[in-house]
């Protein structure tokens, strides 16, 4: 069941269960990390919800809170379906490069297979914030680039509190 809120022509909201929830004020563990998630293939809340029941009962996470989903129209690559947005924000104590292992695992157990840039995808997991780092390697990029123009991240999160 969800709230659905049409917010313009081509955005949408929808509150639920597991997502536009505060959750913990309260962790121990070290790291305050933002992610973003994305998809547009298939039953996309139904796969959110499958994460989050699975972040609930890994003892290596704590869920703070999570951001409305928003349906938004897909860019790059448009000829494809509305993608489904969220934020989630996390605790933990693995560092940065481990928690990007951790989230590459997780797009795998939720089947994603990567074929080109902007493509269909069944789960993206991105992070946009680790604590308040700035890291540029090869393969990891935090804040998450260009972040600040892309409504699928910057309309969710405004709504957060
Ligand atoms: P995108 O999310 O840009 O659509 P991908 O999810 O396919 O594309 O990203 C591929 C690579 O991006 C990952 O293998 C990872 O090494 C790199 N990457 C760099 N910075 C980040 C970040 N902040 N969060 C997630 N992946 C990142
Ligand atoms: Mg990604």
């Amino acid at each position: 069941m969800y709230l659905k809120r049409r917010l313009s022509k081509s955005l949408t909201t929808f509150k639920g269960l597991y997502f536009g929830q505060k959750r913990k004020s309260f962790s121990t563990k070290r790291y305050q990390v933002t992610i973003g998630i994305g998809g547009n293939v298939g039953d996309v809340k139904r796969r959110f919800n499958h994460l989050l029941v699975f972040l609930q009962a890994d003892v290596r996470v704590d869920i703070i809170k999570t951001s409305l989903i928003l349906k938004n129209p897909p860019f790059g690559f448009i000829d494809q379906d509305d993608f489904f947005n969220s934020i989630i924000v996390l605790q933990v104590n693995m560092q940065a490069r481990a928690f990007l292992d951790y989230l590459m695992r997780l797009e795998k157990k939720f089947g994603r297979c990567r074929s080109f840039a902007n493509a269909p995808r069944t789960l993206d997991l991105d992070i946009i914030f680790f604590d308040n780092r700035v890291i540029k390697t090869d393969i990891l990029t935090v804040p998450h680039v260009d972040w600040f123009n892309r409504e699928s991240v910057t309309i969710p999160l405004a709504g957060m509190r």
